[in-house]
């Protein structure tokens, strides 16, 4: 349930809703909105009877939540929720382009790369220190040492740095040195990670599981809210079917999906989808188009020597290209 206040309701109306709540045995979760604050109320074991919220002052309504999934959805938070990273905004209305090579290998790689993209229109640098690989005889990354170079590319490059945590144990670790904090695929129902993310203060990027329904990836993303996190980005990159013609499946249609379900900023992972670097300008394309808030690019100055995904990582010209052209695209879908 939502219980709705007018615009003008007082201090002590919405306090005394939260104590009707709180003596219900259940979790009140104010939402401040634009024009007024809305309650969530979470933790209810079954239907909660309205009437108990119509009657009190500063209340306009109590709307049932339909939805498994209440704090990510628009039934609950009907506005765009934008995520500000540095200069960065992330949401409705804005291109937001994150690149950089899929593992930070040294310090003159990834600075190399940094220049490039930022050149190119790259607002946000990427990069794995703790690397979630197949084998656990690939290069798994170089832990807190890739930690610290992504942070002096942030201070040579003024980019924000996005990192993938893969574990509870290393959680402060890369919330110490990380802008963003991404969850990936594989990890998407790691829930002990998630309900550390949700006490976390940066903005956490939550990646589809690969073979994770919309439903579930949007719980996923619950957990993250409900602990006390608003700062959610989605990220679709592929899911798991029968095709042998790219790595995964790049599911396009979760975005007209998610943007109708949530107010969370939804954004595209071609790279990873596709497992190859001729899929990646036209998915990007695509992705713009089907109004992704923006992508997440694995860009290798020299991909035939990385230590990992070359094969899907683009050369710098070939990122600048991209760039212009998703930059084309979403500039034909503004209101003029
Ligand atoms: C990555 O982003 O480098 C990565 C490993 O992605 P995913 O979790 O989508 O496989
Ligand atoms: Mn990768």
């Amino acid at each position: 349930m939502l219980i709705v206040m007018n615009q003008n309701a007082k201090p002590d109306e919405i306090e005394a809703v939260i104590s009707v709540v709180e003596k219900q045995g259940c979790t009140a979760r104010p939402i401040p909105g634009g024009q007024r604050v809305s309650i969530g109320i979470l933790n209810n074991k079954g239907p909660i009877d309205p009437s108990l919220f119509l009657a009190l002052p500063g209340v306009q309504d109590a709307i049932p939540v339909t939805r498994p999934y209440k704090l990510v959805s628009r039934e609950v938070q009907q506005e765009d929720t934008l995520i500000q990273v540095g200069e960065t905004t992330i949401g409705n209305g804005h291109l937001t382009i994150i690149a950089g090579p899929c593992a930070v290998e040294s310090k003159s790689q990834a600075m190399t790369i940094a220049k490039a993209v930022k050149q190119s229109g790259a607002q946000l640098f990427r990069g794995g220190a703790f690397k979630p690989r197949t084998s656990p005889y690939s290069f798994q990354g170089l832990g807190l040492e890739g930690l610290k170079i992504l942070a002096q590319v942030r201070e040579t490059t003024g980019m924000p740095v996005v990192t993938e945590v893969l574990d509870y144990e290393n959680f402060d670790m890369v919330e110490e040195y990380a802008d963003v904090i991404q969850i990936g695929t594989r990890n998407m129902q790691n829930f002990s990670l998630l309900r550390r993310a949700g006490l976390a203060k940066k903005p956490i990027l939550l990646k589809r599981g690969l073979a994770a329904t919309i439903d579930e990836w949007l719980m996923a993303a619950e957990y993250i809210l409900a602990g006390g996190n608003p700062q959610v980005i989605l990220c679709e990159r592929g899911v798991r079917t029968f095709v042998d013609h790219s790595r995964n499946t790049l599911d396009l249609s979760a975005v007209p999906v998610v943007r109708n379900e949530s107010h969370l900023p939804i954004i595209i992972d071609p790279s990873h989808a596709a497992g190859r670097r001729d899929q990646v300008i036209p998915l990007s394309r695509a992705a713009i188009a089907v109004e992704a808030h923006g992508l997440m690019i694995e860009v290798h100055h020299a991909p035939e020597t990385a230590l990992s995904d070359g094969a899907q990582s683009l050369y710098p010209d070939q990122f600048e290209l991209l760039c212009r052209q998703v930059q084309d695209i979403f500039g034909t879908l503004q209101p003029s």
